[in-house]
């Protein structure tokens, strides 16, 4: 498999750290609104990377954090903090906003058929890792106290460009033209771990720490949660190319400077979803939901097909023409899977290579076109079966996640396979005049719940 690192700027071959696991950790949405279809293309990326990988055979293990402190309406360390800000324009507390978003991003995420990943921790119930982590760094002098604020010192990063390939000097113009620059700071890129005063003095979610009450900053969750349940190497990383810089580049500072090497070997962004004025926004426009999309009559999975027929780390633009066009194509696809005959009939032959195929496609960067176009080639094969077809199509959909198999057709094409053969095995014991063995056949599948009947037409089976 190869994949595009960030870190490296190349396609590059998968070797996880330990052989047969993954550990990926993934950013996870800020709980002050809804997701726009934007973060949702991300995280059909991220649910197809996690699929495929599991297709490949390694054994997943991903974590995701929700964002539920710390994350400033600036991704620096200025503005306000996004929580308080949308607790106040409803007019609840902070702890029901994180509530009711997160439900909401889980909706909407079972919606598109995006499984939630196996652990999913709110940065609120952290504390004290961030706490522990920041205590080290302070200890190992890569952190400093300014101000009541704890900072990172990033000149004791040494690679603290890599990620991002920006230039120090550019970056030190940038900030400094910033109004807002925190004077507490040494460097005006230095970020901070932990704060006890702001400018923003309404911040709801506070705890004590050795520095005084406070809060602590949007990049050290994502490090703590990771450090806590995936440990010392990660293997993958990912989020949208906007976490690049500053929030990706600050991890790896912050998890390189307390674990005392490298991190996480792979870093992979996927690239936005714009609207047609060029930038996906949750305050100005049409504020993009997948809700809205509902409400206009389409189908969420529709969505995901749209998402799925460009690559992830191609800038893709949306339209409603667009999504009609992709609604069009994935509805008469589905309706030409649905028409396909669902006897019983396999045919092993060429199961393998269609299988590597798609093996193949999506090692190719998570190549999903053309892991789409597989879909159609196996239609078009006349020397599939249509159950054959219908096999393969499952087996894929496990990856692409379409419902490409209607849920009230579905049928576990395995199992019916089983079936036929034991049916087949036992035609056979009985022309052999082995009729012990035949009804032992007969007593298994009753077990399992088969009944089976010898017709004048044949054996017929019924599931009980
Ligand atoms: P947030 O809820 O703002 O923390 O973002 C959640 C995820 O969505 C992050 O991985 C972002 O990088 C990603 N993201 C933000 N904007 C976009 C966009 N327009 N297109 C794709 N992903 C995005
Ligand atoms: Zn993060």
């Amino acid at each position: 498999m190869k994949v595009y690192n960030t870190l490296t700027r190349q396609v590059e071959e998968f070797i996880p750290h330990e052989e047969g696991i993954v550990r990926m950790y993934t950013c996870g949405p800020t709980v002050y609104h809804y997701a726009h279809i934007g973060n949702l293309r991300t995280y059909i990326f991220e649910d197809v990377l996690e699929k495929g990988l599991q297709y490949l055979g390694y054994d997943v293990k991903r974590v995701m954090n929700i964002t539920d402190v710390g994350h400033l309406t600036d991704d620096s360390d200025d503005g306000e903090d996004k929580m308080t800000k949308g607790a106040m324009r409803e007019g609840k507390t902070v702890f029901e906003i994180a509530q009711f978003y997160t439900e909401a991003f889980f909706k909407d995420t079972e919606k598109l058929n995006i499984r939630k990943p196996a652990i999913v921790e709110a940065a609120s119930k952290h504390i004290d890792t961030y706490i522990k982590m920041v205590t080290k760094m302070l200890e190992d002098g890569y952190a400093y106290i300014s101000n009541g604020n704890v900072y990172f010192d990033i000149r004791k990063a040494d690679r603290y460009y890599q990620l991002s390939g920006k230039n120090p000097d550019d970056l030190m113009v940038g900030v400094r033209d910033t109004v807002d620059a925190d004077s507490a700071k040494k460097n005006p890129a230095d970020f901070g771990l932990w704060f006890t005063t702001s400018k923003f003095e309404n911040q709801a979610m506070k705890w004590n720490s050795p520095w005084g009450v406070g809060y602590p900053g949007w990049h050290i969750e994502c490090s703590g949660i990771s450090a806590k349940y995936l440990g010392e190497y990660l293997d993958i990383h990912c989020g949208g190319v906007d976490n690049i810089f500053p929030h990706h580049s600050n991890e790896i500072a912050q998890s390189e400077a307390y674990f005392g090497h490298p991190w996480c070997k792979y870093w992979m962004h996927g690239e936005h979803l714009n609207d047609q004025s060029g930038k996906m926004s949750k305050s100005n426009g049409e504020f993009l939901t997948l809700s809205l999309l509902e409400e206009k009559g389409y189908d969420p999975l529709s969505y995901r097909y749209f998402c799925l027929g460009s690559h992830y780390r191609k800038n893709l633009v949306f339209s409603y023409e667009a999504l009609e066009q992709a609604e069009a194509t994935y509805k008469k696809l589905k309706s030409r899977i649905q028409s396909l005959d669902r006897t019983p009939n396999l045919k092993e032959g060429k199961i393998d290579f269609y299988q590597d195929k798609f093996k193949e496609a999506f090692g190719n960067d998570i190549n999903t076109s053309s892991m789409l176009t597989l879909v159609y080639d196996v239609l078009k094969d006349d020397e599939l079966t249509d159950f054959t077809k219908l096999y393969l199509i499952e087996n894929f959909d496990q990856v692409l996640s379409l419902s490409l198999i209607e849920e009230e057709k579905e049928i576990d094409l395995e199992f019916e396979q089983y079936i036929l053969e034991k049916i087949e095995e036992r035609k056979e014991a009985k022309s052999h005049k082995d009729f012990e063995r035949a009804d032992t056949i007969r007593k298994e599948l009753l077990e399992k719940g088969i009944r089976i009947q010898d017709t004048r037409e044949g054996t017929i089976y019924e599931i009980l």
